[in-house]
């Protein structure tokens, strides 16, 4: 019998079963600003459980900080806003459909899991992941122990709120995040954050046509490009650095994904750059991969995790 599987982002949630692939609009903070975040949880819940078939297994990749072991969602920006909101997420979905039994992973755990499964070769020591769509969070394995260190909220990798390291221009550098900060890594190179890059460049006609998952433009300036890969190619130097047992590491999501060759490009032209004596050589660096949602799906890597693919580890 085949799982029910469900990735949950900001923008899209998508539901496998089998060969069947649906995508439907989340009942998000993102697309609904003026919701309440209590009505927004309770609506996607519903959306889950009236689309889940009877007495089946339901694997859920969630877009949210969240604790699999005590089950709480924390928050996420583009699902409820800013703010902390403590969503017990599993025992919600099984209040509403007990024949159903649910397992809830964070999606870029989920993420990780289902890269590591299809990309990571047997000598690898660790695997990151690291995901740029309406929000950024990385997380990182370690292999072969299969383990994923993670602090006592049962999270690792929450980076995006993080101060983004960046050349830009002071009215980039000072853009305010959907959290209510400044300058954070999200806020410049996340999904949503691009148009607002733009106009602070000076790129007034910044209309591009936009058909990615997460609202990611498809062709852009040079100029916005180096912007907003900048924090990410730093982020990824920065871990790099401190852990050099890294042997690969994906790049996922939407604004990657939606932007194509260009964005792989610019992120490999940055990080080849030399800045220091400490910069390796281009060629004895972690093996680096830009993977779109159909080669790495959170919600397959859900259901690893409900396997015990890897291991969260307090
Ligand atoms: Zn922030």
């Amino acid at each position: 019998m085949n799982a029910f599987l469900v990735d949950i982002g900001g923008t899209w949630t998508r539901f496998r079963n089998g060969s069947n692939v649906e995508r439907v609009a989340t009942p998000s903070k993102l697309r609904h600003p003026h919701r309440a975040s209590s009505a927004l949880a309770r609506e996607l819940v519903l959306l889950l459980a009236e689309r889940v078939p009877t007495n089946t297994d339901a694997h859920v990749s969630l877009g949210a900080a969240y604790d699999p072991e005590t089950d709480i969602a924390y928050g996420s920006g583009p699902l409820w806003g800013t703010g902390r909101h403590d969503i017990p997420f599993r025992r919600l979905l099984e209040r509403q459909r007990p024949d159903v039994r649910w397992t809830v992973t964070n999606d870029v755990t989920a993420g990780l899991a289902h890269f590591t499964k299809m990309y990571a070769r047997s000598a690898d020591r660790q695997v990151m992941y690291v995901t740029i769509s309406s929000g950024i969070a990385l997380r990182t394995a370690q292999l072969p122990s299969r383990r994923i260190h993670v602090n006592a909220e049962g999270l690792q990798g929450e980076v995006g709120h993080l101060p983004a390291t960046s050349t830009a221009i002071e009215a980039v550098r000072g853009l305010t995040c959907e959290c209510g900060g400044l300058g954070h890594i999200a806020a410049i190179s996340a999904g949503p954050a691009i148009p607002h890059v733009a106009e602070k460049l000076g790129l007034d006609g910044y209309n591009q046509p936009r058909n990615s998952e997460d609202g990611a433009p498809t062709e852009l300036d040079e100029r916005l490009l180096r912007v907003i890969v900048e924090p990410i190619a730093n982020l990824i130097r920065t871990a790099v650095a401190l852990q050099p047992h890294i042997d690969l590491i994906g790049i996922g999501g939407g604004v990657p994904s939606g932007i194509g060759t260009r964005y792989k490009h610019e992120l490999h032209r940055q990080l080849s750059t030399a800045q220091s004596y400490v910069d390796r050589q281009p060629n004895e660096g972690p093996r680096l991969l830009l993977v779109s949602p159909d080669q790495v799906r959170p919600e397959n890597g859900a259901a690893l995790m409900a396997q015990g693919y890897l291991e969260n580890v307090k």
